[in-house]
């Protein structure tokens, strides 16, 4: 379970082809990072594997089967999206439990799994408040919740922590990190940042203009980068 293969996906908007082709595993239980500046297509990507957009061109293999043309609920994926996604008026017991709601699960499954999600996340003292009355670290985390009580092959997070100030920032990343230790679910995160790539990812993959320049582990792309790109963006300068 967790393993997203694409071969040469490619993705175009109007006149504009974002993603020319690009072909990348991602193994099952890996903390893959996408990394490259504003506009080189990141979120594009992340949202064809999510599919909340379709392919131009190209297939999407998840856990082996073709995946391309599924719906994104199908998909067995999970989005996180900044913690102002949450709902403003409901509790975050109800935030988290809005998915597994949605899914017509009976309620005694949805209170068992809301508090396994609390748990993991240290939210239990604050399931009954609104997500006016939480901290932003606490808000990011009731949105993981969210996505944890669907049991997913994979969570994508898209920069969830821009919205946050510099040191909840750290703790967030930590957090993070921890969570993928304990549930070892496969994760894939886009960032600008190249310091939440360095120290969060098992592979980075280095986008410029809807190009993979060079995919490694951290310490890979710091010794050897393959371009001069690549060394501006995190590595050690050629
Ligand atoms: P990133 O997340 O790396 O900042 P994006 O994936 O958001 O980059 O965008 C990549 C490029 O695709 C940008 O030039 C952007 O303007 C363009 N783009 C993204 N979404 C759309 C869309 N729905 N329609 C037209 N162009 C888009
Ligand atoms: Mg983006």
């Amino acid at each position: 379970m967790g393993s997203i293969v694409l071969k040469q996906v490619s993705k175009v908007f109007g006149e504009a082809k974002v993603i020319p082709s690009i072909d990348l595993e991602i193994d099952n239980g890996e903390f893959v990072v996408f990394v490259g500046p504003s506009g080189c297509g990141k979120s594009t990507l992340l949202r064809l594997i999510a599919g909340l957009e379709d392919v131009s061109g190209g297939q999407i293999m998840i856990d082996g089967k073709d995946g391309t043309n599924l719906k994104p609920s199908d998909r067995g994926l999970a989005m996180v999206f900044q913690s102002y996604a949450l709902y403003p008026h409901m509790s975050v017991r109800k935030n988290i439990a809005f998915p597994l709601k949605m899914a017509n699960m009976p309620q005694a499954e949805i209170d068992k799994k809301v508090a396994d999600a609390a748990r993991v996340l240290n939210l239990t003292d604050y399931l009954e408040r609104k997500p006016r009355q939480l901290s932003g670290g606490q808000r990011q985390r009731v949105a993981i919740g969210r996505a944890i009580v669907r049991q997913p092959a994979a969570f994508l997070f898209d920069e969830p922590l821009s919205n946050l100030d510099a040191a909840l920032r750290v703790n967030m990343r930590l957090e993070i990190s921890e969570l993928h230790q304990q549930l070892k679910t496969t994760m894939v995160y886009v960032t600008h940042d190249q310091v939440e790539a360095m120290t969060m990812a098992d592979k980075i993959v280095v986008l410029n203009r809807g190009n993979i320049e060079q995919v490694g582990s951290p310490l890979e792309l710091y010794r050897s980068p393959r371009n001069l790109f690549v060394a501006g963006f995190i590595g050690s300068p050629k």
